[in-house]
């Protein structure tokens, strides 16, 4: 049973399949706000459900996908986007006819083709993607507030009954996000443009500065500027998830470097040519997009993204 139990549970049983950052924020989201009436979930390694049970976000942890998905209303795929494909297998025979089934994979279309065909007649597939997250993950990491305020997008497809995607909708928002629905392959375009390639350019940029042996035990980290510093915090992000994320939405990101690198190319161009003006403009325009976000709620206009003084965090 809920502990919270303010609200009547939109779900009655919901399994989420992965316990990593995404899925425990899920479970303590809905703990505190009623939305489920049990939560069961399932880990791959030992470790992470012993962890789980340890911290109690679900109700129970059970040693197989389809043991925690038996019965459920709602069952939530919060694996890495490659495995997606093997956990559908596994779980299929035993999802319950009328359940919805939901992704929180950070790649659409990829999941779809991994997913559907396994899907069984009579089960609900609604791909989403909660637009939230850190550079942390795992078990550990996750905090019910992760979601207040964020873009959840979900991505139904042709078909998908109203009142299933009604309800997915009132339990992202019971999470206190904003709802929006879309198709796979713009869900892609969009999400190359505003994360994934930004991931490739900070992982790029950090890597960079590896390179520089000489100074990279020293003063890159010593004299480490915000811009450095932001850009190591993202290239901090797990491995496997964005190794996944760049292996199935190639050709969007392609797409998106292909025109990071023109626009870099003029910018280098500007520079060796002294074009001042070039520079300016650009950097106006590129400051009215930032204060764009923060008009939108999307992030801090405190100096320094709100840090305490000294802080690294
Ligand atoms: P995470 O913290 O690394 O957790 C991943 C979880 O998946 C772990 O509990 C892991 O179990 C489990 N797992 C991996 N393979 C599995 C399998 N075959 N069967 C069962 N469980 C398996 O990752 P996350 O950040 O929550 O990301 C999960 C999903 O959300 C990804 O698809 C990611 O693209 C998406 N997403 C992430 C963010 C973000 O910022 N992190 C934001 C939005 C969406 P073990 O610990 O036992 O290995």
């Amino acid at each position: 049973m809920t502990e919270a139990g303010q609200a009547t549970p939109i779900y009655g049983r919901v399994a989420l399949i992965g316990l990593g950052l995404i899925a425990s924020s899920m479970a303590r989201a809905m703990k505190a706000n009623g939305l489920a009436g049990h939560v069961a979930g399932h880990a791959k390694t030992p470790t992470t459900r012993e962890v789980a049970l340890e911290l109690g976000f679900c109700d129970t942890v059970h040693d197989t996908a389809a043991d925690a998905v038996r019965d459920a209303d709602l069952v939530v795929l919060a694996v890495p986007v490659g495995a997606m494909q093997a956990v559908a297998a596994e779980i299929a025979p035993q999802l319950k006819p009328g359940a919805t089934l939901t992704d929180v994979g950070s790649v659409k279309q990829a999941v779809v083709d991994a997913v559907a065909p396994h899907v069984p007649q009579g089960v609900h597939f609604i791909p989403g993607h909660p637009i939230a997250g850190t550079e942390h993950s795992g078990p550990q990491s996750g905090f019910a507030t992760l979601f207040e305020n964020r873009w959840w997008l979900l991505t139904p497809l042709p078909d998908t009954p109203a009142e299933a995607i009604t309800r997915l909708r009132a339990l992202c928002e019971g999470m206190g996000a904003n709802v929006d629905l879309m198709d796979p392959p713009h869900h892609d375009l969009v999400l190359a443009v505003t994360s994934h390639t930004p991931h490739l350019i900070a992982y790029t940029m950090v890597g960079v500065a590896e390179h520089l042996r000489r100074v990279s035990n020293s003063e890159v980290i010593k004299y480490s500027a915000g811009g450095f510093r932001d850009l190591t915090r993202i290239a901090a992000s797990d491995p496997t998830m964005w190794r996944d994320v760049f292996l199935t939405n190639k050709d969007a990101t392609l797409d998106i470097l292909g025109r990071f690198t023109e626009e870099l190319f003029a910018l280098q161009r500007a520079i060796r040519m002294g074009d001042g003006q070039m520079l300016f403009d650009y950097f106006t325009r590129t400051r009215a997009i930032r204060r764009g976000i923060i008009e939108a709620g999307q992030d801090t206009a405190a100096p320094d993204f709100g840090r305490a003084k000294g802080s690294t965090a």
